[in-house]
């Protein structure tokens, strides 16, 4: 897996423009974090465990079951970075208003930027995983998909621990493109890693502006009531319309919920939010 880590070009000026700025997006995030339970902020409503035994998929757009959560109950979640330009900018909007989302993570992006793996882990958010580099898995053997999803989990649990593990420390998936097979699911079942889809989503993908998303995901969340979201820190639209749509939340008695590995021993105190424990 060191061929993950090789290849590092030379710093140019820009990119140690760029780093300075990220480094102090980062510590803003942080002290907003550590303030957190704060009055007036959104904040985390409650911790949910979520286990393979008992919920091995969930997400209504592939699966027929979704998490257990009440009307008016949300779950944040963010694919595809870790990205540089945009991911300090989501940290800093959740933790602005004391919320904890989930990251699923490209491995590659993640060989690139440890840093902010770890910055992101530090939030107190969960991180979970979304294959080495982003293909789609239905169109592959099973040997090339198996390959694909270990090895992104190795380089997110390297930029996290230092350790190329294929077992993640937190066993949640999301499949690129929401293409899973009978075959990769039974897989990851028998991991005991829980495969997330979505409820919901902001089609961020498509070109628009970050206040036409804004209008699209609160129609859909009006709409279904609750449920899993599915938003990409990558999305520059994305980032933009994330401090508004916290806020709408805030303004709508939504409540965030936090997903965490069911075993305690995955989860580590952190000075992110206004929750005590995993329940
Ligand atoms: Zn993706």
């Amino acid at each position: 897996m060191m061929d993950m880590l090789a290849q590092k070009p030379a710093p140019k000026f820009a990119n140690v423009l760029a780093a300075i700025l990220v480094v102090s997006i980062g510590w803003m995030a942080a002290a907003h974090a550590a303030d957190c339970p704060r009055p007036g902020t959104l904040g985390t409503s409650r911790v949910l465990a979520v286990d393979a035994a008992t919920t091995p998929r969930v997400g209504l757009k592939s699966f027929p079951q979704t998490l257990p959560l009440d009307d008016h109950e949300v779950v944040l979640t963010f694919d595809d970075g870790p990205w540089p330009a945009t991911t300090p900018l989501v940290l800093a909007a959740l933790a602005h208003e004391c919320v904890r989302a989930t990251f699923f993570l490209i491995g590659r992006s993640a060989s690139e930027h440890p840093d902010l793996v770890r910055r992101i882990a530090a939030g107190g958010h969960t991180i979970g995983h979304h294959t080495w580099r982003h293909p789609s898995l239905k169109r592959m053997t099973l040997r090339a998909a198996t390959e694909e999803i270990d090895r992104g989990i190795a380089a997110d649990e390297v930029a996290l621990h230092g350790v190329a593990n294929r077992i993640p420390s937190t066993p949640f998936f999301r499949f690129p493109g929401f293409e899973s097979t009978p075959a990769t699911l039974e897989l990851l079942q028998s991991r005991s890693i829980v495969v997330f889809g979505a409820d919901l989503w902001a089609s961020d993908w498509n070109p628009m502006t970050p206040r036409q998303e804004l209008k699209l995901l609160t129609d859909r969340l009006t709409a279904a009531g609750k449920g899993i979201i599915l938003l990409h820190d990558p999305k520059t639209r994305t980032a933009a319309m994330l401090p508004a749509f916290l806020r709408y939340l805030a303004d709508n008695h939504y409540r965030v919920v936090h997903v965490a590995p069911a075993a305690h021993d995955h989860v580590r105190a952190t000075p992110g939010g206004d929750i005590s424990g995993v329940r």
